[in-house]
């Protein structure tokens, strides 16, 4: 039976790249033929030749001018001078970031691939939100079909393992997000989810597995009023008129994580969810839990079958655009 460190310590080995990982500490290294050996100049000892060695694929490094070596968790005791365990906290922080990297690196992938889908653009500006304005800054994307998302995270770096951990591709082994639009979530700066909007009935919208219970925008609304709308669509859509407060919550079902960031930054919202049952209900009970906050609470009944999204598209758009505003007051 292995204890639970050196599962964590084999588990840590996997997900660090030791080359990239290194390489992060502003250490040069360089590829030694056309394998995976990498070489450099010693970190731990002042040299004219570099006789410092990484093996990739091996996860091990060695120096053959002060003859020391070992793996990453040896790497990180040498080099910040810690303990075993503490080099363990060190390298779980650094995956956690890398996992935030690949995130970032599909996100930005796919957003390179908007322009050359028509549909996706086509889509977007029926939904109001096609401008390069609003792609550009929310970083908005298309994912594209086959296996292309996983061959481009896979030649950046990242194993088979990550990307499918990151739950990038699916049972059948192709890209678990093609011909979907995408919106990256992000909190603190970081990527932590993407919003997969599918062009077809025939699949389904979706997430990344792991937590997506932010509150989406909230990092560019500057005053203490917002407008809470049920999707990513109604809220940029919004935003595309103008009405730059509007979040989302992407659900109607908000958790306590999402109730508090939303309280602990504004003190008035106003609350525009779905014209059904569900929408209507679930205002209902957020308007509680907001109240229950502290925060004013407000809700804005929209029309049977109608979203904020459908109401700005028809052309009493503005008007309907007015009368949010209003609420705010
Ligand atoms: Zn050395």
């Amino acid at each position: 039976m292995l204890s639970d460190m050196q599962l964590d310590a084999q588990e840590i080995k996997k997900r660090i790249d030791l080359v990239e990982y290194i390489c992060s500490l502003g250490i040069d290294l360089k590829p030694v033929g056309a394998g995976e050996e990498y070489r450099g100049f010693c970190p731990f000892h002042e040299e004219a030749e570099p006789s410092f060695h990484v093996n990739r694929k091996k996860g091990l490094w060695h120096c053959f001018g002060c003859d020391v070596g070992g793996d990453v968790i040896s790497f990180v005791m040498k080099w910040s001078g810690v303990e075993f365990q503490k080099a363990l906290l060190i390298l779980a922080d650094a995956g956690i970031k890398k996992q935030g990297g690949i995130l970032e690196a599909a996100a930005n992938y796919w957003h390179a691939c908007l322009p050359s889908s028509t549909s996706a653009r086509r889509y977007l500006e029926r939904r109001g939100i096609g401008t390069s304005k609003l792609t550009e800054r929310y970083r908005i994307g298309f994912a594209p079909g086959g296996t292309k998302t996983r061959d481009k995270l896979f030649s950046s770096g990242f194993t088979l393992d990550e990307i499918k951990a990151a739950g990038l591709v699916n049972r059948r082994g192709l890209d678990a997000f093609f011909g979907r639009v995408t919106f990256p979530l992000a909190e603190d700066e970081e990527v932590i989810n993407v919003y997969g909007r599918s062009l077809s009935n025939r699949y389904r919208h979706m997430y990344l597995p792991g937590r997506r219970d932010v509150i989406f925008n909230i990092e560019n609304v500057a005053g203490e009023v917002a407008i809470l709308t049920e999707s990513i669509i109604d809220a940029l859509s919004l935003v595309a008129l103008g009405v730059g407060n509007a979040v989302s919550s992407m659900t109607v079902n908000l958790t306590a994580h999402q109730v508090e960031t939303l309280t602990k930054r504004f003190a008035r919202i106003v609350v525009a969810f779905d014209g059904d049952a569900a929408g209507r209900e679930g205002a209902r009970s957020v308007r509680a839990l907001l109240q229950g906050k502290g925060a004013e609470a407000r809700l804005v009944d929209l029309p049977d079958g109608t979203d904020v999204n459908s109401l700005l598209m028809d052309k009493e758009g503005p008007l309907v655009a007015r009368k949010l505003i209003e609420e705010e007051r």
